[in-house]
């Protein structure tokens, strides 16, 4: 699979090309877009242009309406989410989805929550399209990871707390671990989580028992820059017990930087 990265016949990048990213799509083409974490202030003037000159949407359950009203009355919207919880049983189908729409000579806007790389399978569809023989395009999109923190006023970077972040996924704890938690919470002072509403008593568990206090700031952002965000703060021993809890979808952030926070719609 790498040497697909590593082929040195990939196309380069040229100046000319610098503002083509929401250039119209051609008959057959696919964009990778990401649609951010919800609010439509927060999609690219790329993904808003693609939106609203294509044949075909496909949609995560993360994509807001809001976002989805943006595409084009003509286009098919298609819902690509995970079912009954099962993650990415159906990734084939998606992938499959998208090429056979691209193979009808449709125009097609594969829209992911986020950015289509962190978390979000969008590699896999990238390399299913290539193997296929379909051209497309990545419009890359603003992380919940960043964003859901920074609409909590909650700076991810701070010169006196850290000069690294980590990002992972909740997934981690369900599945055989591959992450030393020692090491992690020791190399990294900042840790942002995707993913981890439902085990975060087992994941704040988890970094205490790596070497975290039990005083370490939590922060637990929901629907991140959606009208019913929430944002709650606490500690590791809060979120260990249950006295802070994190409804899905959550970004979870652990760390002095959210002792810095700076709450700025009056919340
Ligand atoms: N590609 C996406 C992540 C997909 S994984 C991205 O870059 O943001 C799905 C996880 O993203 C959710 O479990 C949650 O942790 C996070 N997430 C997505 N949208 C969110 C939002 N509006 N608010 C809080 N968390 C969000």
């Amino acid at each position: 699979m790498n040497a697909l990265y590593l082929d040195p016949s990939m196309p380069k990048r040229s100046p000319d090309m610098v503002g083509q990213l929401s250039a119209p799509l051609q008959a057959g083409e696919v964009a990778l877009v990401g649609a951010g974490p919800g609010d439509p202030d927060l999609l690219t003037i790329a993904a808003i242009k693609l939106l609203a000159d294509c044949d075909a949407i496909v949609h995560d359950a993360l994509v807001s309406e809001a976002i989805l009203s943006l595409g084009s009355i003509n286009a098919e919207c298609i819902y690509a989410g995970k079912r009954g919880g099962r993650p990415s049983a159906d990734q084939q189908d998606i992938s499959d989805a998208l090429i056979r729409l691209a193979k009808e000579n449709k125009r097609v806007v594969r829209l992911k929550g986020g950015d289509p790389f962190v978390f979000g399978r969008g590699g896999e569809e990238a390399r299913a399209l290539v193997r296929a023989g379909v051209k497309f395009r990545v419009v890359p999109g603003i992380t919940s990871g960043v964003a859901g923190p920074a609409m909590a006023g909650i700076p991810v970077t701070d010169r006196t707390v850290n000069s690294s972040i980590a990002f992972l996924t909740g997934h981690e704890l369900s599945d055989e671990s591959r992450i030393n938690w020692p090491a992690l919470v020791s190399a990294f002072p900042v840790l942002v989580f995707y993913m981890a509403a439902r085990i975060l008593p087992d994941l704040a568990e988890r970094l205490i028992v790596a070497g975290l206090s039990e005083s370490m700031p939590v922060a637990i952002i929901h629907n991140a820059s959606l009208p019913d965000e929430t944002v709650e703060v606490g500690t590791l021993a809060g979120a260990k017990s249950g006295s802070i809890k994190a409804l899905p979808p959550s970004i979870v952030i652990v760390g002095e930087v959210v002792d810095d926070r700076t709450p700025w719609k009056g919340s």
